[in-house]
Formats: structure tokens, sequence, C-alpha cells
């Protein structure tokens, strides 16, 4: 393990679990000695931040690349760079208002007392990030960490370890190790540090992994977010523009090669719309994708483990009898690359592992419904999902759906947009996670909402209070008939 910080890469102590208290501690007790930084220190804190990614923004997509084998470099600028600068962009204009104490009004009788909601940093927040955006997840959360004023130590994931140590030099160039403090290591490390005694915890990965978190973090009683995953469905109505709608399930499908949180995991569509929408697939796929093997823009899966467990998933759903269409539009061997073709699989058993667990990967199953609520209860039937894209024109139909189904977030005619929308919170719901972030709500997350009352010099407080006589009988009967 090492904890980076002040710039320099500093070899493991004898304990990990003492290190990482060390840094704890450290970052507390100047925390407690500085206070809640000023509005304006944190705007430089987003601004320094923001001018350094701009800067690094060609570094960053290369070390993503090579730690993926093949990341298509406008995909990172998009999803990596471009989300962390508008994070920030929206962060910086706004802060000064999520700072300020909102004022609340008070019953009648609590007049002419007055109450506000404060907005407190917290203190010590970690964050313990994933892979697959390994630089748009770490940095997300620290911004909003960071404008609600806290001290942060960050875990990446070893999986990308070229994008962990780059993210670990570039924030010990931009802050002191007592502010922001990146922690290298896997899942033993990842396992201690969810043992610190935070003040917050936030975690974003795998529903399995977040539970282990979930239950190191209650040790201390320290409050969780979790972003988790899970299989978000796309829903087509029998009203849904089948071209646009499978183009935008192909583009949300394919991006990142489907190791997106929020990708479309599988599709219910009215049976008989089946046919054309495989047709619609292979021509989306060969619009956006001409070839696939020395394409750049085509990303690659991230390691062998999870090209075995893609295929495995692929395997076992043609031997229990599914459909498998392959969409190869120059019909390229991509062996050697750790690229997976876009794989339909049409039809597949309910029990099966794709249909089971998350796929993270470029296969679609597609199944088709009779009527709309059998979709929906297909839905309902299994863990809520992280998101949900429904496509159709009528209004009644999008309602109903969006009304009883519950998932995190979800789009609608489109994949994938609302995690963009710096207004929206952005978090699962069930199995896919628990509280949120994002604009606004990500600050909140941070912040701790002091409840504070004001008395007034003149107040009826007395009113209420023993030795109780006439006239607080008379009150009484007052309140109690309002
Ligand atoms: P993962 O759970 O394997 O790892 C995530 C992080 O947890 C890594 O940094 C890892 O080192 C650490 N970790 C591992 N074991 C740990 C332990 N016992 N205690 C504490 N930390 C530990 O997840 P992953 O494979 O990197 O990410 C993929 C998953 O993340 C998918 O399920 C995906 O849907 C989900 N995801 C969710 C969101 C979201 O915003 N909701 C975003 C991206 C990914």
């Amino acid at each position: 393990m090492s904890v980076v910080g002040a710039a320099v890469l500093r070899p493991a102590s004898s304990s990990a679990t003492d290190e990482l208290r060390a840094t704890l501690e450290r970052q507390r007790a100047a925390f407690l000695q500085a206070g809640p930084p000023p509005l304006a220190e944190r705007l430089a804190d987003l601004a320094r931040l923001k001018a350094a990614i701009r800067d690094r923004a060609d570094a960053i997509a290369e070390a993503i690349s090579a730690d993926f084998g093949n990341r298509s470099r406008h995909e990172s600028l998009i999803a990596e760079i471009f989300t962390a600068l508008a994070g920030i962009r929206h962060a910086s204009k706004h802060l000064a208002r999520w700072m300020r104490p909102k004022r609340v009004s008070v019953s009648l009788e609590l007049r002419p007392g007055r109450a506000r909601i404060l907005y407190q940093p917290l203190g010590v927040v970690g964050i313990i990030s994933p892979w697959n955006y390994p630089f748009q997840l770490a940095i997300m959360p620290l911004i909003a960490a960071l404008a609600a004023g806290n001290r942060v130590m960050l875990k990446p994931s070893e999986l990308t370890p070229r994008t962990a140590e780059f993210i670990a030099g570039f924030l010990a160039g931009l802050f002191p190790s007592d502010r922001v403090a990146t922690v290298l290591g896997g899942p033993e490390i990842g396992a201690a540090f969810a043992r610190l005694p935070f003040d917050h915890l936030f975690y974003t990965g795998s529903t399995a992994v977040g539970r282990l978190v979930m239950q190191a973090a209650a040790e201390n009683l320290t409050p969780v977010t979790l972003e988790l995953g899970g299989k978000s469905p796309c829903i087509l109505g029998e009203d849904a523009a089948l071209k646009g709608a499978v183009e935008s399930i192909v583009y949300g499908k394919l991006l990142n090669a489907g190791q997106t949180c929020i990708a479309p995991d599988y599709v219910l569509l009215p049976e008989g719309k089946r046919e054309e929408f495989i047709a619609l697939a292979q021509r989306a796929v060969k619009k956006l994708y001409p070839r696939l093997a020395a394409n750049p823009d085509y990303t690659s899966i991230v390691n062998e483990r999870h090209y075995q467990r893609l295929r495995h998933y692929v395997d076992e759903a043609k031997a229990r009898g599914a459909r498998i269409v392959e969409l190869n539009p120059a019909q390229e061997t991509l062996d050697g690359a750790r690229k997976l073709a876009p794989l339909l699989v049409v039809d597949p058993a309910e029990d099966i592992a794709l249909m089971r667990e998350e796929i993270f990967g470029p296969v679609l199953p597609i199944r088709t419904y009779r009527q709309l609520d059998e979709a929906i209860d297909y839905v309902n039937r299994r863990p809520r999902p992280l998101a949900l894209y429904y496509f159709g024109e009528d209004a009644g139909k999008r309602d109903k759906v969006l009304a009883r189904t519950i998932s995190g977030g979800a789009s609608v005619n489109e994949t994938l947009m609302h995690v963009v929308v710096e207004n929206l919170p952005f978090g699962g719901v069930g199995a896919s996670g628990i509280g949120a972030y994002h604009g606004e709500i990500g600050f909140q997350t941070f912040s701790h909402r002091k409840g504070v009352f004001l008395q007034s010099r003149f107040n009826g407080a007395w009113l209420l209070r023993p030795p109780f006589g006439r006239l607080s009988t008379l009150m009484l009967k007052l309140l109690l008939r309002r």
C-alpha cells in the first residue's frame, strides 16, 4: 500500500492500517484546527483542479487507454474529462448559494423565533472508486466533497493501476496530504480503508463489495453513500420510434464497450418487433463502428477475467438455446485485443447468469412482451435497477412505466443522459445503491444539515413552562384545537 500526498510516493509503513489511521488523524486534526474553509478557498480549490484537469486531459486519456488495452480517446474526453469539468463549473457557479444558511419558516406559536439550516462540512470523508470510469468516478465525488469543505482520502481501483498512480501524483501536486490523500492498493487495502472511522464513506462499485463496505462502516456508525450497479432495463413501448430507440440503445450499450454502470443491460420490446429491432441494431453498429478490431473508437474489455466472464455468459446462453446474433459489420476476427464484438442474445432463458448478473459488456439480451404490464412486472420481480430507459410517445404509458417501476434514475426516449444533468440526483435505490450525488445533492451528501432555532428576546415560551396556571391551560386549549 502507499499513501500519496505532498508530491511524494511514500512506502507503506509496517502496518498499512496504522498508516491509514495516521493519515486520517492528521486530516482530522487539520480540519478541526482550520475550521470550515470559506467560499473563496473552496472556489480556489475547484479552479485549481479544473485548470489541472484541462492541462492534463491527454495524459489522463492515455493512462486510461493503457489500463484498458484500448479506451477510445474521445470517450475519455467526453465521459471522464468533460463530465468532471462540467461538474466543477456547475459547483463553482452555485456554491455561494448552496453554502448560504437556508431560512425556514416556523409555526405561529414559535414566533418571533426564527429557524435556519446550516450546511457544515462533515470533516474527513473516504472515497472508494471503481475501474470503469477510473478518473471521473474518483473526481466527481471529490469535487462534491471539496465544495462542501471536507478533507478527503481517496482509494482508486487497483484494476486500472496506471490511472490510479496518475491520480495520486496529480492530486498530490494540487493539495497537501492533510487535505487530499490518495491510497493505492487492492481489496485488502480497500477493506482496511472502509474500516476507518470516517465522517462519511462514499463508495462506487459492485453491489457485492458494497455490502462489505456498509458492514465495515457500521462498526463506526459511519454514514455511507453506495453507488452500486445492477441490470438497467430498456422498455420499448408499442409506439416507440424504433430506429431512434435502437440507435440510442446501441450507443448506450457500446460506450466503453458496455462497461458503464447505467448501460442498458437488457431490452424488453413488444412481440412482433423483434426482427426489426435486430435489423436496426445491425445497421446502428455499422454506422457507429464500421470496423471493430483496429478501430480506436471501440473500447477493449478491461482485463482477461472480465473478458472470460462475458464469453462464459454467452456460451451458457447458447447452450441453453438462445439465438446469438453477432453485430460485427466487417466480420473481423477480434482475437487478442480483448475486444468483444457486440452480441444480441435473443430470448434467453431467465435463469442463466446473463439474465441474473449485471452484464457490464457489449452483450445485449432482448426479450419480448405482449402487454406493457408484463414488462413492468418483469422489472419489478427483480432487484431495483440503477437506471431505466423507456421509449415511446404516449405520455400516459410513459408515466405509468415511470410511476410503477422504481429505479435510481431514468431517461425517456434516450439512454444515459440523466447522468449528465447536474441538477438531477444521481444514485441507486435498493440493490443499486443508497444516497445520491451530483450538483447541490452532492454538496448536501457531503454536508451536515444542522437545524438551528434562534429564540427571540421576547417570546411566549414561558407560557408552557411550570408552574402551570390558568394562562398555560388557556394556551394549551388553543394549541390543541389548531
Ligand atoms: P468493485 O466493487 O470490484 O471495486 C470497487 C472498489 O472497491 C475498488 O477500488 C476496490 O479496490 C474496492 N474494494 C474491493 N474490495 C473491497 C472491500 N472488501 N472493502 C472496501 N473496498 C473494496 O467494483 P468494480 O468492479 O471496480 O466496479 C464495477 C461495478 O461498479 C459495477 O457493478 C458497476 O455497475 C458499479 N458502478 C456503479 C456506478 C454508480 O455510479 N452507481 C458507477 C460505476 C460503476
